[in-house]
C-alpha cells in the first residue's frame, strides 16, 4: 500500500442539544477528521477526538494539528508499509499526544480493512454483529427537566442511562431519575469532579439509588481513592481519564481501583492499544466498554466496529446519529436498533459511505500533505 495523499480538515457540527458536564458545556463540537488516500485510490479516514479546549484532556484540536502536521505525518510518509502497527512503533518514542496518533491509527486501520475488503470488525476478529449501546445524559438546567430528557430516551428505546455528576449534582438528580425509572440501568460519571474525601457520601447515595456504576470520580491519579471507594461497594467503579496505557491499567488492575474500564480510542492512543487494553482488562475479570466522545458517524462508525470485539461487554456510549446530530457526516446515519443496539456496519473499512454534502458544509479549513 503505497499513500498519495493526507487531507486534514477542520469541521464543525451543531449539537443538537448543549451537552454539560463537571467540566463545562459544548454547543457545537470543531475536530479534525483525517482522509489518507492511496495511490491506487482507496480511501482511510480518522477523526480526532480533541476539543477546542483541554478540558477532557491536555490535548487541543491546535495541538493535534501541530502534531499530526510537523511529527506524525511526515514519520507516516516515511514508512515503507504504512500499517496500523508500523505506524504505532514509529511514534511510540514521542511522548503523549495520544489523540493526535489515535488519528492517524485510525485512519490506517480503516485502509487496512478496506484493502482486504472487510469491516473492521472482521479485521480485528471482532464476532458481533450487534453491540449494546446506552446514552450519556449530560448535566441539566433542572432536575424536572432531567427526569423528562430520561423519560425520552428511554421511549425511544436507550436500556442503560448515564448520568454526568458533579457535587451538587448527585444526590438528589439521580434519587428523582431512580424513584420515575425504578428498574432502569443507571450509570454515573463525574469526569474527576470530586475530592478524594468525598469517598463515603458518593458510596451513600450510589448504593441509596441502586447506581451499578461510578465512573471518574476522582482526579486521574486519584488511584487510592478510587482503591478505597472500590472495596466492597455494591457499584463498579470505572475509570476513564485515569488509565491512558498498559501501564497505567496494570497499575490500577494491581491496586484494585477498577472493576469496569472505559476504553476511548483516542485516550489510549490508538485502536490497537485500546482492544490491548480491554484484553489485560477482561484477564483480570474487569469488563470493558467503549466510551463517547461526542464523535461524528466516522468515529462512532471506528467504535462501533471496535465494539464488536469480545472482551467489550458493557454497553457502549455510542448512540444513534439523533443523539448528537442534526446532520451526520455518514449515510445512512446510525439507528437505534432492538434491544438499544446498533448494528455493526457490514461494509469495507468502517463500513459507513461518508456524506459529503454535509461535509462539504461542516468544513471549515482544509489542507493537503503528501509524502
Ligand atoms: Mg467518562
Amino acid at each position: 500500500m503505497q499513500l498519495r495523499s493526507a487531507r486534514l480538515d477542520e469541521l464543525e457540527l451543531e449539537l443538537v442539544e448543549p451537552f454539560e458536564t463537571s467540566f463545562g458545556v459544548e454547543k457545537r463540537r470543531r475536530f479534525l477528521l483525517l482522509r489518507l488516500e492511496t495511490r491506487d485510490g482507496l480511501e482511510g479516514f480518522g477523526e480526532c477526538v480533541a476539543a477546542l479546549d483541554p478540558l477532557y484532556s491536555s490535548e487541543t484540536v491546535a495541538t493535534a494539528r501541530e502534531m499530526l502536521v510537523h511529527h506524525f505525518l511526515p514519520r507516516l510518509f516515511r514508512l515503507r508499509s504504512p500499517g496500523p502497527r508500523e505506524f504505532r512503533n514509529a511514534v511510540a518514542a514521542f511522548r503523549g499526544h495520544r489523540m493526535a496518533k489515535a488519528t492517524v491509527e485510525s485512519a490506517l486501520l480503516d485502509l487496512a480493512a478496506r484493502s482486504r475488503g472487510v469491516p473492521i470488525a472482521r479485521y480485528l476478529g471482532g464476532r458481533r454483529r450487534r453491540v449494546e449501546v446506552g446514552v450519556s445524559v449530560g448535566i441539566q438546567p433542572s432536575v424536572r427537566l432531567l427526569v423528562r430528557r430520561v423519560g425520552a430516551y428511554r421511549d425511544d428505546g436507550y436500556g442503560r442511562i448515564k448520568l454526568k455528576v458533579r457535587p451538587g449534582w448527585d444526590d438528589r438528580p439521580v434519587g428523582a431519575v431512580r424513584r420515575a425509572f425504578p428498574e432502569v440501568t443507571l450509570w454515573v460519571d463525574a469526569n474527576q469532579a470530586y475530592p478524594s474525601a468525598a469517598g463515603p457520601r458518593i458510596r451513600r447515595w450510589a448504593t441509596q439509588h441502586r447506581v451499578e456504576q461510578v465512573e471518574q470520580p476522582f482526579a486521574e491519579r486519584a488511584i487510592r481513592a478510587h482503591a478505597e471507594l472500590a472495596r466492597g461497594a455494591p457499584f463498579r467503579v470505572c475509570l476513564d481519564e485515569s488509565i491512558i496505557d498498559p501501564v497505567s491499567l496494570e497499575d490500577a488492575l494491581a491496586a484494585k481501583a477498577i472493576t469496569s474500564l472505559n476504553v476511548k480510542v483516542g485516550r489510549v492512543g490508538g485502536p490497537l492499544t485500546a482492544a490491548e487494553l480491554a484484553r489485560t482488562a477482561r484477564r483480570a475479570r474487569v469488563p470493558s466498554w467503549i466510551g463517547g466522545m461526542l464523535e461524528s458517524g466516522i468515529g462512532r462508525a471506528h467504535n462501533v466496529q471496535l465494539a464488536s470485539l469480545a472482551p467489550f461487554t458493557l454497553p457502549a456510549d455510542l448512540s444513534a446519529s439523533d443523539r448528537y446530530y442534526t446532520e451526520d457526516l455518514i449515510d445512512p446515519p446510525f439507528a437505534l436498533g432492538p434491544g438499544s443496539t446498533l448494528e455493526v456496519p457490514n461494509g469495507p473499512g468502517i463500513g459507513v459511505s461518508i456524506d459529503e454534502r454535509v461535509l462539504r458544509k461542516a468544513r471549515r479549513s482544509s489542507r493537503t500533505y503528501r509524502p
